[in-house]
């Protein structure tokens, strides 16, 4: 089987490697992937460092081929790439196809980017002195990623990093190196210099931790949990160096009496259980106003039955399987904790056995559940939601809120006020009116509040702010 290798200074090296497991079926190997040490690290830091100075002032019709090159061979290996999403991570194969498409789309987006990059110039507040603002790069840019969008993350941190000159170093998530490996192969074939983007592959706590360590990386962005969240944090403020964090979620997705049923059920199913519920948007806290309430637990475990569990790569699969069996043991886990707090069991709870051996979990509904509970309150990442009953909108507004995170917030309503008011005051980076909490597009910001996430925010031309500095230029005229 071919060993995929990290790209290091324009060069494929690296020789211990482990496998890429399916988790629909884990007698399937995707593929060997190689393991960087901290050497190979350091290595590929100090390439993106020789890099930048040569690369900041490449010229931007340069720039801007190179990504539209990688976007035009994205979409042209939709399908191929697609598969390969869904069989190392397990979300459907739509769903794979779906997200390879966004990543096309933010390289085109940051190849257009770069065609647009300009600066201010301003009268001083002296006379005879004129004043430029401009925009430069970072420096060299460090990019730590999560499994559960493979090639998402990475493009839309990748995009950004270099159509502003900067260079890389990207350490993608041990569950999930293919995509990585191959949007990094499709962006070196498409002419970047070498050292410009360098691929670490392998452990967080020896490849992530020499990132964080090095005095030469000038920036972090990082998408994953709070606890890695915390040590960039730390790590980054030791070398007063730009950092930017997206962490985790425990969004709610609130129904209102006078909500349309059928769009509340399809968003809050949506919202809890697509992806197999592994989305830092999804949302495991439905907050139901008590005079729907029954109506919508009665629609919704009778929508849940509908609901296919299965290979990923399967047609007719609505939910893949857990990423892996350390993830379904903290599902099971989280579920066994619900029944404890006194939750009741609504729908799911169980493995699933497939004709393949795989992590394969019910869609997991628990009703009666208070917003003190572990469940309403920690990140479970699985295909396990909670309804919370509420008195009326107040209620419902001020539970929702009461999380130590802010991501996503969404609410099914048909009344003009309530989702004017929910829009203004729910705590939340993104808001959505009878819509799924998950499912985001790519060219306006992404990102949330308090524990979930931490710095500029990312996507759009907003990406900006992180991926360049300011500089203001006086010259006496
Ligand atoms: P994780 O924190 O375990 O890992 C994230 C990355 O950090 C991986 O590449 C990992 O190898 C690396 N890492 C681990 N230890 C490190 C260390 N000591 N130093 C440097 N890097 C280290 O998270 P995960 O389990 O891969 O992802 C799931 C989490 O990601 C969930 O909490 C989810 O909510 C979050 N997430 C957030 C967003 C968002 O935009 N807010 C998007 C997707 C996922």
């Amino acid at each position: 089987m071919t060993l995929h290798q990290n790209l290091i200074n324009g060069e494929w090296a690296g020789g211990d490697a482990i496998p890429n497991i399916n988790p629909s079926n884990t007698n399937d190997v995707v593929g060997q992937y190689a393991r960087a040490t901290a050497e190979d690290t350091l290595s590929a830091i100090a390439a993106a460092k020789a890099a930048f100075p040569a690369w900041s002032r490449s010229g931007i019709l340069e720039r801007h081929a190179i990504l539209r090159k990688t976007a035009d061979e994205i979409t042209a290996r939709k399908d191929e790439l697609g598969r390969l999403l869904s069989r190392e991570e397990g979300k459907t194969l739509p769903e794979g196809i779906g997200e390879t498409l966004r990543a096309a789309q933010v390289f085109d987006f940051f190849a257009g980017e770069v065609l647009r990059l300009a600066g201010e110039v301003l009268p001083s507040a002296r006379p005879n002195i004129g004043i430029e603002i401009t925009r430069e790069p970072v420096g060299v840019v460090g990019i730590i990623t999560p499994w559960n969008f493979p090639i998402a993350i990475p493009a839309w941190k990748i995009a950004p990093a270099l159509a502003y000159g900067n260079t890389v170093v990207f350490k993608p998530a041990e569950l999930v190196p293919g995509c990585s490996w191959a949007i990094v192969d499709i962006l070196h074939r498409a002419g970047l210099p070498k050292g410009v983007l360098n691929l670490v592959m392998g452990k967080g706590s020896v490849v992530g931790q020499t990132i964080l360590d090095s005095a030469d990386v000038n920036a972090i962005t990082f998408t994953g949990s709070v606890g890695t969240g915390k040590r960039v944090a730390a790590a980054s403020v030791e070398h007063m160096r730009k950092f930017q964090l997206e962490m985790g979620g425990k969004n709610p997705f609130v129904v209102l009496d006078d909500a349309d049923l059928n769009v509340a059920v399809e968003a809050a199913v949506n919202s809890g259980f697509f992806s197999t519920g592994q989305r830092c948007t999804a949302s495991s806290r439905i907050i139901v106003t008590e005079g729907i309430h029954d109506r919508f637990v009665a629609a919704m475990t009778e929508r849940l039955k509908s609901v296919v569990v299965d290979d990923a790569l399967k047609a007719g699969t609505h939910i893949g399987p857990v990423v892996d069996a350390s993830q379904l043991k903290q599902d099971e886990d989280y579920i066994a904790i619900g029944q404890k707090e006194g939750a009741k069991l609504a729908f799911g709870g169980e493995r699933l056995t497939r004709d393949n051996p795989g992590f394969y979990l019910q869609p997991t509904l628990f009703t009666e559940a208070t917003n003190q509970m572990r469940i309403s309150r920690e990140e479970i990442f699985g295909p396990v939601a909670s309804v919370i009953r509420v008195r009326d909108y107040d209620e419902a507004l001020h539970t929702a809120n009461d999380t130590p995170f802010g991501l996503s917030s969404g609410i099914a309503t048909t009344s003009l006020k309530y989702a004017t008011h929910f829009k203004r005051n729910a705590e939340a980076g993104m808001v959505m009116v009878n819509l799924p909490t998950a499912g985001v597009d790519f060219h306006v910001p992404f990102g949330g509040r308090k524990g979930s996430s931490y710095g500029p925010r990312e996507q759009g031309k907003y990406a900006a702010e992180f991926y360049t500095i300011l500089k203001t230029a006086y010259t006496l005229a």
